[in-house]
């Protein structure tokens, strides 16, 4: 058994040496030397870092290398403890860490027997050391002046008298190292905080405080900054101005908390509304503004893109909004202005947000719950694309879809196939081109149902046809377009192969075009969707080449048999850049290369024509052949008689 009580050497400035090792004369320089140079080692060890844990582990690490410490251990005084979380407390001192760090427990404090010797005889300004010993273990216990205690933990014995003196100056370095250390950290919390209220304050600033939406000056700043970028980067931005439609009569008979709940309802719904990336503004009473940002290279696609966002609003409003015990209808008015204007300087954020107002009240005075364009022109084209809509909508029922079929022909000119292309007669706009309708269509969810149509009436027609089809014929198949939003509907494939089912058509009757929209999204699900197809005998192919993004990158993942080149390549051959004639000899080659089949669309002459033919493409389809025929030039070209 071994002594439990503490054995104290009180040292510091008498000269007492718990465990006295022979100082003989002869090694007396060397020794002295020594002791130097651990001071200077471990005077040069204090204050490496700005950060006091940091700093003290960097210490103990060079004290335990330097004096062949066990471990060393900091314990810091109450008073001092606060920037450094305490962990247990040791008799008025609070334990910080050790070195190394999984040392903690062979500390003192840990060694309870110990805790009274911190508390009875060490007070901590005595700027000396004690020398404890408790069982094996043998324990020097430095001050460090005004921030607490260095405990250093000795293998075997403990310091020489000369050396363990030697180290008490290095403890008042290290006493102003740690002083150094915590008025840095001090400085650093104050700044932090600080910053923080300076953000508080800024957002405060910037915010409205009832329905936390950025306010009218945060929105000057921000519109003045994205007229720049959209000036810097050759694209559009667009302001929508709404204003509630009569709010007042709200705040007037149901009084203004039910007005403000009403507005934060209101602000969150535009706030959903938004696309990723736009901002919505509260700028006034019942005035909210979106800065819809990159809308589009192109006005057209400014236009459009602004409008749909605008109509979604519109439609979330068209809902009633629950605000206490009332259920309210509000509706809102909507301006809208297109930056910056190519036609104009007045590009500044005053000029787009007066324009965006004077747009507003054009809305308002049309009869209010819409929107209008502040440029009477873009009112035009937005116009048109919601006349196309609504009278789209209702086309399907009233009869006015129909299709035609434009033959594709081998290089001896032979019929083997036919592409059907949806026809639209409106009684009022008369006939409308699927390019002026399609992509408006593809907009709203309206082409799903188009593309519905177009999939039962071409069925329909190649239930006719085929049995009429000699098995000698070249006459293979009949192609049908598919638009992006029907391919990536996610039972495309199941619903298809149900209308052919109904119809009894086989599946090799039909191909399917599409175009490289399809990819953008996601390839790898594009692929997936396409080796289903595969798997059920259901052909296609890869519409409009030449005219997407990337045609040449992804090829070669797609499991595809045959592409079309698009017309705009092709219409006007011999007229043509010698850039588009060289892209077209270079897809030909490519395909063949890749033997991918290809068929040149938009062929109107016979030059044409012959060079294609003379290049060995596969197939061809144009107006030097065959224009789009009615159902009836159809079966007449194929000599069908349609009562057979
Ligand atoms: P597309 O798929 O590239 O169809 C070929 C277009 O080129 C057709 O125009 C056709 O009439 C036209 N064309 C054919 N040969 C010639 C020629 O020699 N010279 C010229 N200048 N043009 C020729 P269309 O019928 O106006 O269709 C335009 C686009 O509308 C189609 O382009 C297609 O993207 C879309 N579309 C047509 N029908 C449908 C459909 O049923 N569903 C879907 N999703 N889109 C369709
Ligand atoms: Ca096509
Ligand atoms: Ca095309």
């Amino acid at each position: 058994m071994t002594d439990q009580n503490p054995r104290v050497v009180p040292g510091g400035a008498r000269s007492t040496d718990a465990k006295p090792r022979a100082e003989t004369t002869t090694d007396a320089h060397s020794q002295t030397d020594k002791f130097a140079g651990i001071q200077a080692e471990l005077l040069l060890a204090t204050g490496l870092s700005q950060n006091l844990r940091e700093m003290l582990q960097f210490f103990m690490q060079a004290a335990v290398k330097a004096l062949d410490l066990q471990a060393a251990h900091v314990y810091l005084l109450e008073s001092i403890h606060t920037e450094a979380e305490k962990t247990e407390s040791a008799a008025g001192f609070h334990y910080l860490q050790s070195y190394p760090e999984q040392a903690e427990q062979s500390s003192p404090h840990q060694i309870h027997r110990v805790e009274d010797t911190f508390k009875n005889i060490y007070p901590c300004d005595a700027q000396g050391y004690q020398i404890v010993e408790v069982d094996e273990g043998k324990f020097s216990i430095y001050c460090i002046p005004n921030v607490g205690n260095m405990v250093l933990h000795f293998k075997h014995g403990n310091l020489q008298t000369s050396v363990a003196d030697s180290l008490k100056p290095v403890m008042q370095r290290l006493s102003l190292a740690c002083h150094a250390c915590l008025k840095i950290t001090r400085l650093h919390s104050r700044i932090n905080l600080n910053k923080v209220l300076e953000k508080t304050y800024e957002e405060q600033a910037n915010q409205d405080p009832l329905t936390k939406l950025p306010n009218r000056r945060a929105f000057r700043y921000n519109l003045y900054q994205e007229i720049a970028n959209s000036q810097r980067y050759n694209h559009y931005g667009a302001i929508l101005y709404i204003d509630l439609d009569h709010f007042k009569n709200i705040n007037d008979s149901l009084g203004h908390s039910v007005g403000d709940m009403l507005l934060t309802k209101v602000a969150d719904k535009f706030t959903h509304e938004a696309r990723v990336g736009d901002d919505v503004y509260r700028i006034g009473g019942d005035e909210f503004v979106y800065i819809l940002r990159n809308v589009g290279d192109t006005e057209d696609v400014a236009i459009s893109t602004a409008q749909s966002v605008v109509k979604r609003i519109i439609d979330s409003m068209a809902d009633p909004i629950e605000v206490g015990e009332y259920t309210l209808h509000i509706t809102p008015s909507i301006g809208v202005t297109i930056f910056p204007d190519k036609n104009t300087e007045e590009n500044d954020s005053e000029s787009v947000l007066k324009h965006a107002d004077t747009a507003m009240y054009r809305a308002k005075s049309e009869g209010r719950n819409t929107f209008a364009f502040y440029d009477p022109e873009m009112q035009v084209t937005a116009s048109k694309r919601l006349i196309i809509e609504d009278y789209l909508r209702k086309a399907i029922n009233n009869n006015e879809l129909r299709l035609e079929y434009q033959p594709i022909v081998n290089t001896s000119g032979q019929v083997i196939a036919a592409e059907s292309l949806l026809r639209w007669h409106n009684p009022a706009l008369g006939n409308v081109s699927p390019d002026d309708f399609v992509g408006i269509a593809e907009e709203s969810n309206l082409m799903l149902d188009v593309s519905d149509w177009v999939l039962n009436a071409a069925c329909a027609f190649v239930k006719k046809v085929m049995p009429n089809i000699g098995k000698d014929s070249a006459f293979k198949y009949f192609t049908i377009n598919i638009s992006p939003k029907q391919f990536k509907q996610q039972n495309f494939v199941t619903k298809l192969v149900e209308v052919l089912n109904k119809y009894g058509i086989a599946h090799k009757d039909i191909r399917l075009e599409f175009t490289e929209n399809i990819l953008i999204d996601n390839i790898d699900e594009t692929i997936l969707k396409m080796e289903e197809l595969l798997a059920a005998d259901i052909h296609f192919i890869l519409d409009d080449f030449g005219t997407g993004y990337s045609s040449l990158s992804y090829l070669h993942r797609l499991p595809i048999r045959t592409i079309k080149i698009d017309k705009s390549f092709v219409t006007g051959f011999k007229d043509k850049s010698y850039t588009n004639k060289a892209i077209v000899d270079a897809i030909i080659a490519m395909a063949d290369r890749m033997d991918l089949n290809c068929v040149i669309e938009g062929v109107e002459t016979k030059e044409d024509a012959a060079y294609f033919i003379n290049k060995g493409v596969f197939a061809m389809q144009g107006y030097h052949y065959h224009r789009p025929l009615s159902a009836q030039g159809f079966l007449n070209l194929m000599k069908i008689d349609e009562k057979a």
